[in-house]
């Protein structure tokens, strides 16, 4: 039997935006199964962020939230940062510009870890050799604009699994990436989250990337859920005209293989 990681029900997030208010998500019912990589698909504005955030419990205060979203597979709700990593599109969002990448890692595992400076600091080191930084020892000391954008985006990873978490959460983690440091970090994080044991949510409007990896797919318009599946059922049947659109529209006969590359 799977277990269960969380459990949204009829999950509605409405902004307080200055023109008036904002349904962004709408009755949403999900379950998370714990071990597995959902890929949360949808265009522009469909509500995959605030999914994202919702989970994190990071929305802006001045959200209204109705329904639930439960945590079986914790004792206790879940922390982000502890329990819960993210990595952003730009990895500006996660990684502070003024602070050596090494001490940015070194904190986090100081904090959430409580390990000593010297263990904190060999986790850094380990933790940027695991998303295969090359010389770990130099990007230690390294700020963030020192390294390419794929060598950030690993950093950043680095940065989200330092305290060990449980799910982690990738929203548009490669979108600024050209294709093929795309496949990379892709085939990074599946293997991360493989060899860690975590579940892993990755919100993309890139079906196609979606599809070379995911268990199972959620596809999001305007607000609501319109279908979800295995990803080999989904693709290969879909019940919705909308999904058949969404394919129709991204998988033609020049779409690169579905199915990322091993890393350089
Ligand atoms: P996606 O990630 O699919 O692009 P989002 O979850 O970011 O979608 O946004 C869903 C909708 O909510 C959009 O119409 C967006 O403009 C609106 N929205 C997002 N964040 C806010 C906010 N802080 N205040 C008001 N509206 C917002």
């Amino acid at each position: 039997m799977s277990e269960l990681l969380a459990s949204l029900r009829d999950l509605t997030v409405t902004y307080a935006a200055e023109q008036g208010t904002h349904l962004a998500l709408d009755g949403l019912d999900l379950d998370i199964v714990k071990g597995e990589r959902l890929a949360v698909i949808g265009e522009s504005g469909s509500g995959k962020s605030t999914l994202a955030l919702a989970l994190g419990g990071l929305l802006p205060p001045e959200t209204h939230i109705e329904g639930s979203i439960g945590w079986p597979g914790f004792a206790a709700q879940p922390q982000p940062g502890l329990d819960i990593g993210f990595v952003f599109q730009d990895a500006g969002a996660s990684l502070n510009p003024v602070i050596a990448v090494g001490r940015q890692i070194t904190e986090i595992a100081r904090l959430h870890l409580g390990l000593s400076r010297r263990k904190a600091r060999e986790r850094a080191r380990a933790l940027l050799a695991r998303v295969r930084i090359p010389d770990p020892d130099t990007a230690l000391a390294a700020f963030p604009h020192q390294l390419s954008g794929g060598q950030r985006q690993r950093v950043a990873i680095a940065a989200a699994i330092a305290a060990k978490p449980s799910l982690l959460i990738a929203d548009e983690a490669t979108s600024a990436l050209d294709t093929i440091v795309q496949a990379e970090i892709v085939a990074l994080l599946d293997e991360l989250v493989r060899a860690e044991g975590m579940t892993l949510i990755f919100i993309t409007h890139d079906i196609a990337l979606a599809s070379g990896f995911a268990d199972r797919i959620v596809v999001l318009r305007d607000a609501r859920l319109v279908e979800t599946g295995p990803t080999a059922a989904l693709l290969g049947a879909p019940k919705q005209a909308y999904t058949a659109k969404l394919l129709a529209s991204h998988i033609g006969l020049d779409t690169p293989p579905l199915v990322a590359g091993e890393p350089a």
